[in-house]
């Protein structure tokens, strides 16, 4: 049994009420290990380890900071492997994707953000006044707090508090109760690469009391926030009155766009990756797919043959294509949907039912599942399914697939298909979407704006949006 700690003012301590939760493998329903159900009482105390920190850490030199979250990224590379098992274990994905991706791409975060501050520069501007000049200040705002979700657990907690940290704010941090494990291993990590006491904390537990003593504290001045748009509406809610600054990364249903003219190839490729990449659990993923009619019966059979060859296995094997689902309640979520597909006349092209893998029969594992829509209505292609589950249907027209690419409450990312260049531009202006890529899916440059519109978020990550996020700007005014 693996016991989890909070890591607050950089020890490791089991929570004050010794209350603890299960946590468990999805690639074989074992409970595996414990982790503390934190109260108010330990995120005060994390809190109070941040406060004490935030003096020394705002003032430590810039050149201080990059160099320890650099020397952070170095060790999680080190520790590559160990960090690749431990997400794979706690979360299902396949050790291959966690190896090749989430655990470099956390990497990233620290190496990219502990440079990114040294450019970081400030506005000054001679004033339309003579003998006047105004420069901006570009100051940390205290203690924050970052919650991330269970899809890309180590990825996106480091994605906040990499920022947050170089910043110079004090950080309280929850992961999700669900993926707690590489959140837990990264204390070390910090403690090695010289991180002073207290600068960061990590708090476990549950989101409806340990995150909500975490928006809730009205000593926490900003919250960075990714998960449900349900839960991003709440916290909302509550930060609002309390002028908290908030950034919100939520839900997303996105459209990926084929047409004709599209290097057919390497859109299929691209599309089967950006449907069942990580069992379909990335915000990211294209689970609308909308193909030009004339190409429509071609990319049906071909679509469909190319993911019946997918293999379901166990997370740990190498030629796992797609390993479990992260939970047993969020598979019976990802069936419900597809019974729901079934009730509004969609048609289960391949897939749809439960898999069960030789020797881990308790594991959460679901066929990749292909479904031809009747229609942009029907509430699988309205919600938010996160699993291993697209839809197909045809279009007849650019207007038209605008039209129903549009037509849905989120608006994080479109994928469009074509070589046609004006198409490009016109597409990508009007598709009501954070992020849009052209013939490709998810090639990112941390350098970039990253966020949503609508239900999907308030709000941009990335570059030096984020340490805009996490900085409070001073207007300095001097007349000489
Ligand atoms: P949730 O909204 O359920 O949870 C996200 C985090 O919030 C978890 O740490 C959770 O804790 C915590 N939480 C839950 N309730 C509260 C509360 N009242 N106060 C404070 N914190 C709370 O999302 P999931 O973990 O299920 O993640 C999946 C969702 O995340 C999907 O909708 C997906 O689209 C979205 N997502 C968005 C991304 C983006 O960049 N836009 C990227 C990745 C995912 P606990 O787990 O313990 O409940």
């Amino acid at each position: 049994m693996t016991k989890i700690k909070n890591y607050i003012n950089g020890d490791f301590h089991n929570p004050i009420q010794d209350n603890w939760l299960d946590n468990y493998n999805p690639s074989n329903g074992d409970v595996y290990g414990q982790i503390p159900n934190s109260s108010k009482d330990d995120v005060e105390n994390a809190y109070n380890a941040a406060k004490a920190a935030f003096t020394s850490w705002s003032k430590t030199p810039l050149d201080e900071r990059s160099r320890i979250l650099i020397k952070i990224s170095d060790l999680l590379e080190a520790n590559l492997q160990r960090f690749a098992e431990a997400e794979s274990k706690d979360n299902g994905k396949p050790i291959s994707l966690a190896k090749a991706v989430d655990i470099p791409r956390a990497a990233s975060n620290f190496r990219f953000f502990g440079n990114a501050i040294t450019q970081f520069a400030s506005e000054s501007h001679e004033s339309i006044e003579p003998n006047a000049i105004n420069y901006t200040l570009r100051q940390p705002i205290g203690v924050v707090g970052c919650i991330s979700p269970w899809n890309l657990p180590l990825y996106l907690f480091t994605w906040k508090i990499a920022p947050a940290l170089v910043a110079g704010n004090c950080v309280i941090a929850k992961p999700s109760e669900v993926t707690p494990m590489t959140a837990f291993l990264l204390g070390e990590i910090c403690n090695e690469a010289g991180l002073p006491k207290g600068v960061l904390n990590i708090v476990h537990g549950l989101g409806g009391s340990t995150g909500q003593a975490i928006i809730e504290h009205p000593d926490i001045k900003a919250i960075s926030f990714t998960g449900g748009t349900s839960t991003g509406a709440h916290i909302a809610k509550i930060a609002a009155p309390m002028f908290k600054k908030l950034s919100l990364e939520l839900g997303g249903k996105n459209p990926n766009i084929i047409f004709a003219d599209c290097d057919y190839d390497d859109m299929l490729d691209t599309t089967v990756r950006s449907s069942f990449a990580n069992q379909g659990q990335i915000c990211l993923c294209g689970s609308r797919i909308f193909i030009e009619q004339s190409i429509y019966e071609q990319f049906k059979v071909d679509f469909v043959k190319k993911v019946k060859a997918l293999k379901v296995g166990h997370p740990s094997k190498s030629d796992t294509n797609i390993g479990a689902l992260v939970s047993k309640p969020h598979l019976e979520k990802v069936k419900d949907y597809i019974k729901i597909a079934k009730d509004e006349n969609g048609t289960v092209l391949c897939g749809g039912h439960v898999v069960n893998v030789k020797g881990y029969e308790n594991g959460y594992y679901l066929e990749p599942t292909v479904i031809e829509v009747p229609n942009n209505n029907c509430r699988v292609n309205q919600e938010e399914v996160f699993g291993p589950v697209v839809t197909i249907m045809p279009f007849a027209s650019e207007d038209h697939v605008l039209e129903m690419a549009n037509d849905v409450k989120y608006g994080l990312s479109a994928t469009i298909w074509t070589n046609n260049l004006k198409r490009t531009m016109r597409m990508s202006s009007q598709l009501l979407a954070g992020i849009v890529w052209v013939n490709t899916w998810m090639l990112r440059d941390l350098r970039t704006p990253f966020g949503g519109v609508k239900a999907s978020g308030v709000g941009r990550e990335g570059g030096f949006e984020a340490l805009r996020f996490f900085t409070e700007a001073k207007n300095v005014c001097i007349k000489y």
